[in-house]
């Protein structure tokens, strides 16, 4: 297993870290439930130890008209804070080290079937998740106590729904009375992506999260930087077809695409072209070429 796999297998034990759950009778309310994790990670899945980043930003958005009528002033500014900071450090790189959502997209990809591409004009409708899903949506519709809805949870997350609304269904067999067309809607958006993983590399990632679209923002102001060397780049495109991203790393080497998972520098590359900086130092590690998989 490669370094990155160990690290992402480690991100997704310690994001759902609270195994006891299924004798405690209750998911994780702790205090490490006010602080983001750096992935989409469901706040209800039950072993959950932290609070998804686009959860908390959809909450951060649906309080603000209430706050603003009551005359509180305090709003949830540190989730904001929290991306910034993840983000400005090292852009997109979470997705490609940290997600489970993105670890469970890579190994379902490795089904054997034909590999489709995403055509790149999909890669845009993420962003238009954001700003509807996330905020314009939450902000402006509100229920009849005055709060927003978290449309993005509510009605779309399929990890949410893998890692959460199953779980809990199978875990609390009194949920499932509950169960109507909003949760069928869902079971079929999460089971849509899930065929579609097999057939094509991280689509959710690619065309539809949010949080991706947030750390995408970054990655060409970000401190870690990918970097190119046009005189060693001989123009063999082995990078593109191995990019679980599907990134033409030669045209565009700090792309809104690129998850930092450094595929291309330690597989693909044969010729020395692709390396990273951080904070002034950079880094180049030398490996066999390879492997036609993603
Ligand atoms: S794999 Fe290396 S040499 Fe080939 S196109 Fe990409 S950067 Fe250039
Ligand atoms: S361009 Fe390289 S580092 Fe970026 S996603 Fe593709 S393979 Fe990973």
């Amino acid at each position: 297993m490669s370094p990155r796999r160990w690290i992402q297998a480690m991100a997704s034990l310690l994001s759902n870290a609270y195994l006891v759950f299924p004798f405690k009778g209750t998911i994780y309310k702790g205090t490490l439930k006010s602080f983001c994790t750096p992935g989409l990670n469901c706040y209800s899945c039950p072993a959950a130890t932290g609070a998804c980043p686009i959860g908390a930003l959809q909450n951060f958005m649906t309080a603000i008209r209430p706050a603003l009528k009551s005359g509180h002033q305090y709003f949830g500014f540190y989730v904001i804070g929290t991306l910034g900071l993840i983000g400005s450090i090292s852009g997109r790189m979470p997705c490609g080290w940290l997600c489970p959502f993105g670890l469970i997209q890579e190994l379902i990809h490795k089904i054997p079937s034909r590999k489709f591409d995403i055509p790149k004009a999909l890669s845009y409708v993420k962003y238009l998740v954001l700003i509807l899903f996330v905020f314009l949506l939450p902000l402006f519709i509100a229920d009849e106590s005055g709060y927003g809805i978290t449309w993005f949870c509510k009605f779309i997350c399929p990890a949410g729904t893998l890692e959460a609304g199953i779980p809990m269904l199978l875990w609390k067999p009194e949920l499932r009375s509950l169960i109507g067309m909003l949760f069928y809607n869902k079971l079929l958006i999460m089971g849509l992506f899930l065929i579609w993983m097999v057939f094509s590399s991280r689509p959710f990632c690619r065309t539809t999260c949010p949080l991706g679209a947030i750390y995408a923002l970054f990655n060409k102001y970000s401190i870690f930087r990918m970097t190119h060397d046009p005189d060693k780049c001989t123009h063999c495109k082995a990078c593109h077809k191995n990019c679980p991203m599907g990134v033409k790393f030669y045209e565009s080497h700090n792309d809104t695409e690129c998850i930092r998972c450094l595929k291309c520098m330690n597989e693909s590359c044969k010729f020395g072209a692709i390396s990273y900086e951080f904070a002034g130092a950079s880094g180049r590690q030398e490996s066999e070429p390879v492997s036609e998989k993603l």
